[in-house]
C-alpha cells in the first residue's frame, strides 16, 4: 500500500495519518466544509472537500464523494476509523466494487454484527453465554410481556440495529412495559432507520469488559487481553482502562479465549472488539464492535502493539507472525495499567449538553507515560455544533493502577482550557471517588452516584 484515504474526521483521523506517516504511506484526507479549519486536513498529504451542499455529518456518509476522491488520488485502500461509515455494508462493498481496499472486515461480517440479534445467535453457536433474552427480534407488546414474565423484572428494550449506547430503554416493572415499548420502538426507528427491537433480561451492576482482537486474512487471531469500559454515563464510555484490575487470571483467559473463539467461528479479518457484561457468576457477549475503537489506546499502551499500523498491515493481506513478527498468543504479555478519559466539550452544569465556540485557551498537559490524542484541539479553534464533542482523548500508563490514577488526576489538573466548557472537573470528581479508585465501578456507577453531579 502506497496511499491510503482516510474516511474521517478529528482524533481518529489523526490518528490514522500518525499511522500512516510511520509506515511511510502517503495520506488523503476528506473533510465537510465546516472542517475546513480541520487539523486532519493540514496534516495529510492532500485534502479534498468531500458533500458540498449537504449537512456537514452527511458529508462524511457520502460514499460517491469519498470514492470518487479516493479513485482520483490513486489511493489503495481507506481506513473508515469508527463512526461515519466505519460499520456500512454498502461502503465496504463499493471499496470493493472500485478495486480499493476497505482496512476493516469483509462485508459478510460487518453484515452480521451490525445486527446485534443475528451476532448472538452466532456468538451462540461459538459456545458463549449470552444474556437471557429473544433469540430473535420481538414483534407485539404481548410478546413482550410474556418474555418479561419469564425473565423477571427489569428488563431491557434494545434496537437490533442499535449502538453508541443508544436505543435502549430499562423497564423495570409491568406497569412502564407499554409506554417504554412504544417509545422504543420509535426512537429506534427514528436514529436507526429500523423499528426491530430485542429483549433483554436487565442485568443488576455488572461490569463492561471488552477484548481487543487482530485477525489476519491467514486464518490467525489473536487477543489484546481485555480493557475495563464499566465507567459510563447512560451507557455511554467514558472512561476506559486496561487491564481490568478485578479480573482473575482465570477469569481472563476465559473471556480473552471466548473472544478469539467467536471471531475464529466468522473467519474474522482485521482488528475488532468483543464486548461482555461480567457479573460475579458469568460473563456474558453482549456485541461485536467490528472496528477500531475510541478506547484502542489504552491496549496499545500496555502491550505496545500498535492497532491502527496492525489493521493497515493485516488488510494489506500481511500475516499476523511472520510479516508483522507479533509475538504469539502465550508469548504476548502486558506491563502496567493505562487509564483514558475521553474529554469533551459537554457541560457538566448543562446536563452535559455540548457547548461550542472559541477555544480561547489551550494548554495541554505532558511529561512521562502521558499520550494525548487530540481532534481540533488548540486554542483559536472553533468548536462546531455539527459533530461529536470528543476534544481530546488523555491517556496515561504507569506501573500499577494507583500511580495511573494518581498520573490522570495529574494530567487533568494541568490542562487549561477556556472560551468553551470541558467535562474535566466532573472527570476529577470520578477519579477522585473511592468506588472508581477500587476498580470496582459497574456500568451504572456514574448515573448512580448523586455526589459526583453537585
Ligand atoms: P451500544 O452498541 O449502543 O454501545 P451495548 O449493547 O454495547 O450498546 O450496550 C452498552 C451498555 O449498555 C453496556 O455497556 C451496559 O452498560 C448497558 N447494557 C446493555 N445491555 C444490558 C443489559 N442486558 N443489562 C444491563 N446493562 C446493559
Amino acid at each position: 500500500m502506497k496511499k491510503i484515504l482516510i474516511a474521517n474526521r478529528g482524533e481518529i483521523a489523526n490518528r490514522i495519518i500518525r499511522a500512516c506517516h510511520e509506515l511511510k504511506i502517503k495520506t488523503v484526507a476528506v473533510y465537510a466544509k465546516e472542517d475546513e479549519y480541520g487539523v486532519h486536513r493540514f496534516k495529510a498529504d492532500e485534502a479534498y472537500l468531500i458533500g458540498a451542499g449537504k449537512k456537514p455529518i452527511e458529508a462524511y456518509l457520502d460514499i460517491d464523494d469519498i470514492i470518487h476522491v479516493a479513485k482520483m488520488t490513486g489511493a489503495d485502500a481507506i481506513h473508515p476509523g469508527y463512526g461515519f461509515l466505519a460499520e456500512n455494508e454498502e461502503f465496504a462493498r463499493s471499496c470493493q466494487e472500485a478495486g480499493i481496499i476497505f482496512i476493516g472486515p469483509t462485508v459478510e461480517q460487518l453484515h452480521i454484527f451490525g445486527d446485534k440479534v443475528a451476532a448472538k445467535q452466532v456468538a451462540t453457536q461459538a459456545g458463549l453465554h449470552t444474556i437471557p433474552g429473544t433469540a430473535d427480534p420481538v414483534t407485539s407488546l404481548s410478546e413482550v410481556s410474556k418474555l418479561a414474565d419469564q425473565f423477571g423484572y427489569p428488563i431491557m428494550l434494545k434496537a437490533a440495529l442499535g449502538g453508541g449506547g443508544r436505543g435502549m430503554r430499562i423497564v423495570h416493572d409491568a406497569s412502564e412495559l407499554e409506554s417504554n415499548y412504544n417509545r422504543a420502538k420509535s426512537e429506534a426507528k427514528q436514529a436507526f432507520g429500523s423499528d426491530e427491537l430485542y429483549v433483554e433480561k436487565y442485568l443488576d451492576h455488572p461490569k463492561h469488559i471488552e477484548v481487543q482482537v487482530l485477525a489476519d486474512k491467514h486464518g490467525h487471531v489473536m487477543h489484546l487481553f481485555e480493557r475495563d469500559c464499566s465507567v459510563q454515563r447512560r451507557h455511554q464510555k467514558v472512561i476506559e482502562f486496561a487491564p481490568s484490575i478485578t479480573l482473575d487470571d482465570q477469569r481472563r483467559a476465559e473471556i480473552c479465549n471466548a473472544a478469539v473463539n467467536l471471531m475464529k467461528t466468522v473467519n474474522y479479518q482485521n482488528a475488532g472488539t468483543v464486548e461482555f457484561l461480567v457479573t460475579d457468576s458469568d460473563f456474558y457477549f453482549i456485541e461485536v464492535n467490528p472496528r477500531v475503537q475510541v478506547e484502542h489506546t489504552v491496549t496499545e499502551m500496555i502491550t505496545d502493539i500498535d492497532i491502527v499500523q496492525s489493521q493497515i498491515k493485516i488488510a494489506d493481506g500481511q500475516d499476523l507472525y511472520t510479516d508483522m513478527e507479533l509475538p504469539q498468543q502465550n508469548e504476548l504479555t502486558m506491563h502496567g495499567s493505562a487509564i483514558q478519559c475521553r474529554i469533551t466539550t459537554e457541560d457538566p452544569e448543562n446536563d452535559f449538553l455540548p457547548d461550542t465556540g472559541k477555544i480561547e485557551t489551550y494548554r495541554s498537559p505532558g511529561g512521562f507515560g502521558v499520550r494525548l490524542d487530540g481532534g481540533n484541539a488548540y486554542a483559536g479553534a472553533t468548536v462546531t455544533p455539527f459533530f461529536d464533542s470528543l476534544l481530546v482523548k488523555a491517556c496515561v500508563q504507569a506501573r500499577t493502577f494507583n500511580d495511573a490514577v494518581k498520573k490522570m488526576k495529574r494530567v487533568l489538573e494541568e490542562f487549561q482550557i477556556r472560551g468553551v466548557k470541558t467535562n474535566i472537573g466532573f472527570m476529577q470528581k470520578v477519579l477522585s471517588h473511592p468506588t472508581f479508585i477500587s476498580g470496582q465501578a459497574h456500568t451504572t456507577f456514574i448515573d448512580d452516584t448523586k455526589e459526583l453531579f453537585i
